[in-house]
């Protein structure tokens, strides 16, 4: 009994096989640069690594290639398609129409056709691989599970943007917010490290990646975030920005002559930590240079850090306190010298973390937090996969996995 978890991408395809039994993966990979030169298909599975170079022109060819690769004696993933009881897709954008997962339909197709417009890039490729999906497997049910839904519980207050009311109501400009998934899952096993109800804390939650953003949760509730309408808002990302001055973009395009694609990409893919430091976005490169003493990455760092902790306070606020902050995702899992940066001089927060704990942990759970603080400081691999085949099991009413 095998879920499919699929993530497709405008060139890509991601997949993950999931055991439904013993909620296991063993096979996952991808098909990259569909419709480029150079496409392959990269597979792991029991037996080991393989990659095939192939023409792949189109996502319907991406699927057709990565359903003979599961079927391939290789890799010994599959004996047969039938094996695969129900497909979760990653999708991006729900807008207002949906305010959690959904099994996918006719109907569920056609409200997310009209969300394209809030996720031009994203919502087109996700809907080609959920009606290609279909086509391939028919009668198999498929489940879409969306990064926004999560935030769909936050108040007027704090989605709204401060400009005419029609843009919202005719055009459905609002704060969204993004990482959903990774939210949830991880303020669950928040929730069961702690041995509390989610109910009964109040949690900001920093999703530290390549992609960054903050939750102050509530009850199990979003409450706020620090993503807008777009993933650009907010904190300061791998190549964006993050928050700026409005009057910056008018600024560039106005005086430097910019054009709205230059700025999109200016902001998207050329800011954030690689556009401090002028060294990428790794952060594992920016740290270790900052340390030798490069100041472009000192100051990446710093104004990385000096965000996330505005928005820390800033989260607390809204919650009127808060009694855990927990790190996820590839920084916030493994990174303890941005973890250390962050918890410096946050006493005025009650938060106070043990630094033996915080060095010594890398991509394990663990409350890192000094013995006698208020504040549950917890470090917490995120796995929005899991969350993706729980949601398909429940809404494609299969037998949840035990445990
Ligand atoms: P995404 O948002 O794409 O899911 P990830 O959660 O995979 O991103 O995180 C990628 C980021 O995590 C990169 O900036 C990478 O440098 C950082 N990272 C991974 N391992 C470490 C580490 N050991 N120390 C510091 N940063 C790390």
């Amino acid at each position: 009994m095998q879920v499919l978890v699929l993530n497709c991408g405008s060139s890509s395809i991601k997949f993950e096989l999931y055991d439904a039994h013993d909620m296991t993966s063993r096979t996952h990979g991808i098909v990259a640069k569909i419709g480029e030169g150079g496409a392959y298909l990269e597979i792991t599975g029991p037996r080991g690594r393989t990659r095939r170079e192939r023409v792949v022109a189109t996502h319907a060819e991406a699927l057709e290639t990565l359903f003979a690769a599961l079927l391939d004696p290789e890799t010994s993933a599959l004996s047969s398609l039938d094996e695969i009881v129900a497909v979760g897709h990653r999708a991006v954008h729900g807008g207002e129409s949906f305010v959690e997962s959904a099994l996918i339909t006719d109907e569920v197709l056609t409200k997310m056709q009209e969300c394209v417009p809030l996720a031009p890039l994203h919502n087109p490729a996700n809907l080609t691989g959920m009606r290609e999906t279909r086509r391939l497997l028919p009668g198999v049910p498929q489940v879409a599970v969306f990064d926004t839904t999560f935030h769909q519980t936050m108040p007027p207050r704090a989605y709204r943007y401060a400009i005419p009311a029609r843009y919202y109501e005719t055009h459905h400009v609002r704060r969204y917010g993004f990482h959903g998934t990774s939210f949830r899952y991880v303020a669950a096993r928040a929730a069961a490290m702690l041995a509390q109800d989610q109910a009964d804390l109040r949690m900001v939650v920093c999703r530290l990646g390549n992609g960054c953003s903050i939750a102050a949760i509530d009850g199990g509730r979003s409450i706020d975030t620090s993503m807008g309408m777009t993933p650009l808002e907010g904190l300061v990302m791998g190549t964006r920005s993050g928050d700026i001055d409005a009057g910056v973009v008018l600024f560039l395009q106005r005086e430097l002559g910019m054009s709205v694609t230059e700025v999109d990409h200016l902001l998207n893919e050329e800011s954030g930590l690689l556009g401090l430091s002028g060294a990428g976005n790794d952060m594992r490169v920016i740290t270790q240079r900052a340390e030798a003493g490069d100041p472009a990455c000192a100051l990446a760092l710093d104004v990385f850090t000096y965000r996330v902790k505005e928005y820390i306070g800033a989260s607390a606020a809204a919650m009127g306190g808060h009694d855990a902050l927990v790190f996820t995702a590839g920084i916030g899992e493994h990174s303890a010298r941005v973890r250390q940066m962050l918890s410096t001089r946050l006493s005025v927060l009650r938060i106070e973390i043990d630094e033996d704990a915080n060095r010594e942990t890398h991509g394990v759970e663990r409350d890192i937090s000094d013995l006698g603080a208020d504040v549950r400081v917890l470090v917490i691999p995120t796995d929005e996969e899991r969350m993706i085949v729980e949601d398909t099991l429940r809404l494609a009413s299969l037998v949840p996995a035990a445990g």
